[in-house]
């Protein structure tokens, strides 16, 4: 029977951007100063909920980044700027990501949790599964720019602590979070010892400086690393048939081929049913399977070896609902909890016409079954 550990740090909930309209900046405009939608309360009841139904995921402290940890993804001036900038007291960085005062502590346990959870995962394997419950999220963040609500890219310093270790020579990140994992593909673009897969809403790059990736297919790599970056694009009303699509005819055929030492997840809920950054509506019926389609990739490509690292999700309920679906879907349980928002019905016939030029695209460079 499969467990999870938990990695966890109370300082994910003081983290705060500063508020304005939705992400964006206050104009004054509105009546209503919105908190930002990375509040707080995303993880507190991602928590909650699977402490309340998932009594087999034990919860760990997580320990703080080593600066060495974070070096091998950051620089040493990308890490003491974010702090500095913190320690005056924060604001906001670029249009839609912002810090307080303690929002550099915060991102320094996140990325720690994400380190432990690979020493997890390389000791104990399949038979108990980590899963880093962690804010502020990572998988924008790149070397010297924060960027999407993100600051240190966890994923990468997941990858990384793996590489550190002789028993490992390739990692495969599967970024299922519904934007681009840009952050995540610009640390490893040159390299072919991490594999980027990065499944999303097809919206391109927000911000020319924070963020000049556009997640389009021809962002395939360069140098030693041509090839070991694939995007999948999704039209936006995407769900649980088209994301399975995507699994059957890239996902899974690409990590096999590949041969990974491990697994990491950047697990994102954002794909999630109404979720307000987000276009798709996958149910929790979806999450399940996104969680189990990982646990089986992990036990037959990836060594058994796999590690979840928590990426977006801005609707605060249903985030619980995502992750708690991509919990049963690793254990293999099903805890008969519905999702209550799943009423959207996905657009199917989009979703497979994108996969099918998708896959044409790559069967270039990958086996992959033609349409
Ligand atoms: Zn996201």
């Amino acid at each position: 029977m499969i467990s999870m550990t938990a990695f966890w740090h109370d300082s994910f909930l003081a983290h705060e951007p500063p508020a304005g309209e939705f992400e964006g900046e206050w104009t004054g405009r509105l009546a209503f100063r919105e908190p930002h939608p990375d509040r707080p309360e995303r993880v507190k009841n991602v928590r909650h909920i699977v402490r309340t139904e998932l009594p087999q995921v034990a919860w760990e402290t997580a320990p703080r980044a080593t600066d060495e940890q974070l070096h091998r993804v950051h620089t040493p001036e990308h890490v003491t700027s974010f702090e500095s900038f913190c320690a005056d007291g924060g604001g906001r960085m670029t249009a839609e990501t912002g810090a307080n005062e303690a929002s550099y502590r915060a991102a320094r346990y996140a990325a720690g949790a994400a380190a432990a959870a690979v020493d997890h995962a390389l000791e104990h394997g399949l038979e108990d599964v980590p899963y880093a419950c962690v804010r502020p999220s990572g998988h924008h963040a790149q070397p010297e720019q924060v960027d999407g609500f993100c600051f240190f890219n966890n994923a990468a310093v997941a990858a990384e602590q793996a590489l550190a270790d002789e028993a490992v020579e390739r990692v495969a990140v599967l970024d299922w979070d519904v934007h681009h994992g840009n952050g995540t593909q610009e640390v490893f673009y040159d390299r072919d010892d991490v594999l980027t897969i990065s499944l999303h809403n097809d919206h391109w790059s927000w911000d020319p400086e924070a963020h000049p990736q556009t997640g389009d297919t021809d962002e395939r790599g360069v140098g030693q690393g041509t090839g070991y970056n694939l995007n999948v694009p999704l039209p936006p009303g995407t769900g649980n048939r088209g994301y399975a699509d995507a699994f059957d005819r890239l996902v899974e055929p690409v990590v096999e081929q590949y041969d990974p030492d491990l697994l990491v997840v950047s697990a994102g809920g954002d794909a999630g049913t109404v979720d307000p950054l987000g276009r798709n509506v996958v149910t929790k019926e979806g999450f399940e399977t996104f969680g189990a389609r990982a646990r089986t990739m992990a036990e037959e490509f990836a060594s058994s070896r796999l590690a979840l690292v928590q990426e977006g999700g801005y609707q605060v309920s249903h985030l619980g609902y995502a992750m708690l679906g991509t919990l049963e879907g690793i254990i293999g349980i099903d805890s008969d909890v519905a999702d209550p928002f799943a009423w959207l019905d996905e657009d199917a016939d989009s979703a497979r016409r994108r996969v099918d030029e998708i896959v044409d695209h790559y069967s270039e460079w990958w086996d992959l079954d033609g349409t």
